[in-house]
Formats: C-alpha cells, sequence, structure tokens
C-alpha cells in the first residue's frame, strides 16, 4: 500500500501546524508507517485516503459517523439550510425543536442547552452545577474532554483549575462513598460516563448496582449527578445508557452521534438544576447556528425511523461472535468488547503492545481503519461485505502474527 502523499503532505503540515497533526490524530497514536496519515474523504462506511486506498471505517470520526459517511438525507437537509443563512444575530426556531426532541429521547432531559463540542458540554455542565449547589469541588470518572478542569495532560493547565476536582475508578462506588465522606458538604457534581470507556482499555460494563449505588449517593449528599453520554448517548440505546440500565443523572451531555457529524452537542437535565444556567453565563458566537442542529434532528429522524440502533446491534453481536471465536482459534492475546455498538479488539498495553501494533498496522495494510488502542464504532452503511472484510483480514492479521 502506498502512502507518499500522507508522507509528503505531514511533512508540509509540520512546517505550518504545531506537531503536524495535533491532539488525538497525531500518527503516533496509530501505527507509523502501517496507517495513513490525512483522509481525503468518506462514503458510507468506508474512507479513502490521500493516496487513494480505501479502507472499511470502523472509526468513524471517534464515532459521530452513526449513520455513514456522506448520508445524503442528513447532508442535503443541512445544505439547504445553510443556502438561506444559518449564524443569525439570534436563535432560529429549530433550536426550540431540537430541545423538544432531546426532552423526548432522553429520559433526564426536562430542558436543553446547545453547545458545539463535547467538551463544552461536560464544561457547561460542571458550571451549571457549581452555580446550582454553591459549591465548588467536582468528582469525575472517566474521559470528559481537553478543557482545563478535566484534561489528563497537566502541562499548560494552572494546578487551581484542578485543586478542586478529584476522581474514582469506574465501577467502585465504595471509592466514590469515601471522597464524597471526606469532602462532605463540599462537592457541586459527580461527572461519569456511564460505560467505563476509556482510552487503551477494554469497555467495561457497570456491575449490577454500581449506577443505583451512585445515582443513590448523590442523593445523599445533595450532589447534581451528571452523566457524560458524549459517547454513549443516541448509540447504545436511543436514550442513552441511562435508559438502557434504567439509572436517571441530573444532567447529561450529548454529542457525536446525535447529528452524524455536525459540530452540535447538547446539555439536557432536570429543569430545577438546568435552570441554574441562568444564574452564570454560558454563549459562544456559534451555539445557536441552525444548520447543525437541522442535522442533528435529521439524523434523530433517520436513527428511529430506520430503527438503525437495533441494525447496529445486531451487527455487532455477530461480530463479537466472530471475533471471539477468532481469538479462539487463533490465540490471539485480545479481548472482545462488550459493547456491539462498540466493537474493539483490545490488547493489555504492558504485555502485547507489539503484537498490538503488527495486528492492527497489518489490518490498516489490508484496507481497515480500526484504531489500535481506541474502541470502534459502527454505522447503519456498513454493509456484510464491509463486515466480513473486517473480520477476514483480522483473521488473517491474527495468523500473521
Ligand atoms: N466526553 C466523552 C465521553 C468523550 O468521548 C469525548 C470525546 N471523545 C468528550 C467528552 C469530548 O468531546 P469533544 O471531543 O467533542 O470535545
Amino acid at each position: 500500500m502506498q502512502l507518499d502523499r500522507s508522507e509528503t503532505l505531514f511533512e508540509r503540515a509540520r512546517e505550518v501546524i504545531p506537531g503536524g497533526i495535533p491532539g488525538i490524530r497525531a500518527p503516533e497514536n496509530f501505527v507509523p508507517g502501517s496507517y495513513p496519515i490525512l483522509l481525503a474523504g468518506g462514503q458510507g462506511g468506508h474512507v479513502t485516503d490521500v493516496d487513494g486506498n480505501d479502507y472499511v471505517d470502523m472509526l468513524l470520526g471517534y464515532g459521530p459517523i452513526i449513520l455513514g459517511h456522506g448520508e445524503d438525507e442528513v447532508d442535503s437537509a443541512a445544505a439547504e439550510y445553510a443556502g438561506s443563512g444559518f449564524c443569525l444575530n439570534l436563535p432560529q426556531p429549530v433550536m426550540i425543536e431540537l430541545a423538544e426532541r432531546l426532552v423526548q429521547l432522553v429520559p433526564s432531559a426536562e430542558q436543553a442547552l446547545f453547545c458545539k463540542t463535547g467538551s463544552g458540554a461536560t464544561s457547561a455542565a460542571v458550571r451549571i452545577a457549581r452555580a446550582h449547589t454553591g459549591r465548588k469541588e467536582i468528582i469525575l470518572c472517566g474521559y470528559h474532554g481537553w478543557h482545563d478542569w478535566c484534561v489528563e495532560h497537566d502541562q499548560g493547565v494552572p494546578a487551581a483549575a484542578t485543586a478542586d476536582v478529584f476522581s474514582f475508578p469506574y465501577n467502585d462506588a465504595e471509592a466514590l462513598a469515601d471522597l464524597l465522606r471526606s469532602h462532605q458538604g463540599q462537592v457541586a457534581a459527580i461527572i461519569m460516563t456511564p460505560i467505563g470507556h476509556d482510552f487503551d482499555a477494554q469497555i467495561e460494563v457497570p456491575q449490577p448496582g454500581f449506577l443505583e449505588s451512585v445515582r443513590r449517593l448523590a442523593d445523599e449528599h445533595g450532589v447534581v449527578l451528571i452523566f457524560d453520554e458524549v459517547r454513549s448517548g443516541f448509540r447504545v440505546d436511543i436514550g442513552g445508557a441511562q435508559a438502557l440500565y434504567g439509572v436517571t443523572p441530573d444532567m447529561t451531555a450529548l454529542g457525536k452521534a446525535m447529528a452524524n457529524g455536525y459540530p452540535v452537542s447538547a446539555l439536557v437535565g432536570r429543569r430545577s438544576v438546568m435552570e441554574s444556567a441562568d444564574a452564570t453565563f454560558i454563549s459562544s458566537t456559534y451555539f445557536s447556528n441552525g444548520m447543525e442542529m437541522v442535522a442533528a434532528l435529521k439524523t434523530l429522524e433517520v436513527l428511529t425511523r430506520e430503527a438503525v440502533l437495533e441494525d447496529i446491534a445486531a451487527k455487532g453481536r455477530a461480530l463479537q461472535a466472530e471475533l471471539s471465536a477468532l481469538i479462539e482459534e487463533t490465540s490471539l492475546p485480545a479481548t472482545v468488547s462488550p459493547y456491539p455498538q462498540m466493537p474493539f479488539l483490545h490488547f493489555d498495553p504492558q504485555n502485547s503492545a507489539e503484537q498490538r501494533d503488527r495486528f492492527y498496522g497489518a489490518l490498516a495494510q489490508a484496507g481497515v481503519f480500526a484504531h489500535p488502542r481506541h474502541h470502534g464504532f459502527l454505522c447503519w452503511r456498513h454493509d456484510n461485505a464491509d463486515l466480513s472484510r473486517f473480520i477476514d483480514c483480522c483473521r488473517a492479521s491474527a495468523l500473521a502474527l
């Protein structure tokens, strides 16, 4: 597989962009030399790189592409709306329509606010919880974005930004209870991903009673419970993990799958908590842009009309079975994701990093774009041929290790 143009463009990028490619998409996060560095486009469940190579896309832009790339129904609705002006002095009625839709779909939602990114929505949640309770401290679990209060790197972040932020391990309600006891009366919010999906780790399901214990502890301590469903929302269930597990937070951050790639995120929640947004200031030039909201409404329409999530879950269950059989057959040192909607062959970074890189490098070279250390995603437009190619390439890579 030729990757020359990727390499050439990367050299050019390095001159004018720090590191060439910033953040999670930097080449060193994949397998340098085996993966493309820049992509040219996508269609359905495929992406094409700048050298013209085609890949079955198992990463889907890190999750937003729930229908497929270039989904005409969504793109046409967005383009048509944009054609008559979408960045205006005042919000447009589509904002109210989208808020009403979220209130219908998400169990915890009585009101909604819109932002552009997941980080924006989680930061708004934390701000509102602090305003609502008059307390400062935050207890978190999981990844919530790149803003100062939660970023997982300390360079460039003043210690004061995280001085009131504490964390607990996923599925450890005891650790949370201890933290709440020792910070009695100080904690404004618990913010957590209801599903454990840390980078470079296999996905974890909530142990029986875990989410219920968190809910009970939040109530006992008068703490706002925030679910970060940026990744699980509109994916594991149309109402998110809170609908799947029947545990309702006070606020929920949503993004990714909501708009098939268009930049819009939401914070939804109980009216009594959400109304504390008025006491603070959450605003941005682009928060009320209508185009992305039209894309979100259309995406949600297709998700429900076409039973997309059922389709994705069924395809994912078939993949889980095939991947488990493949591990048996080939003794691949990897585990299979417990969520069909988020397929992942995870290798232990301590003991199997070298096999992992050879495995994923070979997959990329065979035309499958999956992340070595981040779980994958499925979309509605992945067809049987795509998924067979994925499984066949996994088998070939495993056998070649
Ligand atoms: N929360 C979770 C659970 C996420 O997965 C992400 C993005 N990976 C974020 C927050 C941050 O979202 P964004 O990258 O859109 O700011």
